[in-house]
């Protein structure tokens, strides 16, 4: 699944792509507000997701996270195609996603794949197990026949940790954590390279929670699996996550190396999100220095103007109502979008100015 696209470049350039497995650029998804009453019109637009660049490399896990709202669980759901992108681009191994016909999409959907928050939700509570994992298999036409199909799905249910004998029995006689396990089995039914795991232990037990965890991890170094981790438990991005993307009101304002994000965070969200994470040690915790975000999260209808942030931040100054930050390297492969760091953005149009 190349492009010429995929193509173009010094081999630097081409080497440092081969790298990455999805690649977002200028992404947006903004879902339109309309007027009520008979005569609907459009009076504006909620921008889940407003001019996202990232990029998830080959094998890793790269932690999402944010507070809840922040747009988080849309740009999952666009990076697979799931939801369509107002603008931008997604690429998914050098191709264009925005741009698949409809064969294509399907061989995408084989290969790009969800863990959903909800187990239960996700299942249908009149199918077996054995058929539920079986579905991708129908869809995508793989291990064909009844001997087949069922040798694959007893593949699969050993794979997460169940007896191959639960395939004959429902959603309701098995626990949220065996629930989970079944929809990681039919996850991995087409044998994909990317999953999305968003809010994946959210509704689970905490004690379940690790389990679930371990057994992601034990996946993706059996099966080479690239993992989104979208979250708003930082603890539990922090505890899985070879890199962690910080979201915000519609964009990434911080992407670093786990190691680093947690130790030195740059930018002022992300530094007030982890003074919140309790600290493992006593001693630490008695000294740990929480920041206290003020006001609400703004609407998604009205993005402030310049920084985001800058309606909530405890450091805003001058430059940050008039200037949209750029994110930018603040040290090797740690970048921030905020003017701490050099006032280096896109101006704010006149007229452009919105919210506080
Ligand atoms: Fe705060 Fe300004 Fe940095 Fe935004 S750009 S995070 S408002 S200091």
């Amino acid at each position: 699944m190349s492009t010429a696209a995929g193509q173009a470049g010094t081999p630097a350039e081409r080497g440092a792509r081969d790298d990455v497995l999805v690649r977002a650029r200028g992404l947006q998804v903004h879902f339109p507000v309309s007027s009520k009453g008979l005569r609907r019109r459009r009076t504006g637009a909620v921008r889940a997701v407003d001019g996202v660049d990232l990029d998830i490399r080959r094998g890793e896990t790269l932690g999402l996270v944010g507070e809840s709202g922040c747009g988080k669980s849309t740009l999952g759901n666009a990076l697979l195609r799931l939801v369509e992108p107002t603008a931008g681009r997604v690429e998914f191994d050098g191709t264009d996603v925005t741009a698949l016909s409809a064969k294509a999409l399907r061989a995408l959907r084989r290969r790009a794949v969800m863990v959903f928050q909800d187990p239960y939700a996700s299942l249908d509570p009149r199918t077996t197990v054995g058929q539920t994992v079986a579905e991708p298999l129908q869809v995508h036409s793989l291990h064909r026949g009844t001997e087949a199909r069922a040798a694959r799905v007893a593949e699969l249910l050993e794979l997460v940790g169940l007896d191959p004998s639960v395939a004959s029995r429902y959603p309701h006689e098995f626990s949220g954590g065996q629930r989970q396990r079944v929809g990681i089995a039919r996850a991995l039914a087409g044998e994909p390279d990317f999953v999305v795991c968003d809010e994946a232990i959210a509704s689970l037990d905490v004690s379940v929670q690790a389990q679930v965890l371990n057994l992601l991890r034990d996946l993706q170094q059996r099966l080479g699996l690239t993992y989104l981790f979208v979250s708003h438990d930082l603890a539990a991005v922090r505890h899985v996550s070879d890199r962690i993307a910080v979201m915000y009101l519609g964009r990434v304002v911080e992407v670093g190396d786990a190691a680093d994000v947690s130790a030195r965070p740059q930018h002022p969200y992300a530094q007030a999100l982890l003074s919140a994470v309790p600290l493992p040690d006593p001693a630490a915790e008695r000294r740990r220095e929480r920041i206290v975000l003020s006001g609400d999260v703004p609407s998604a209808t009205r993005v402030p103007s310049g920084c985001r942030f800058r309606t909530r931040c405890p450091r805003a100054f001058s430059p940050c109502p008039d200037v949209d930050p750029a994110l930018q390297e603040v040290e090797p492969a740690h970048t921030a979008a905020c003017h701490l760091h050099g006032v280096v953005g896109v101006p704010v149009a006149a007229g452009e100015h919105t919210g506080a």
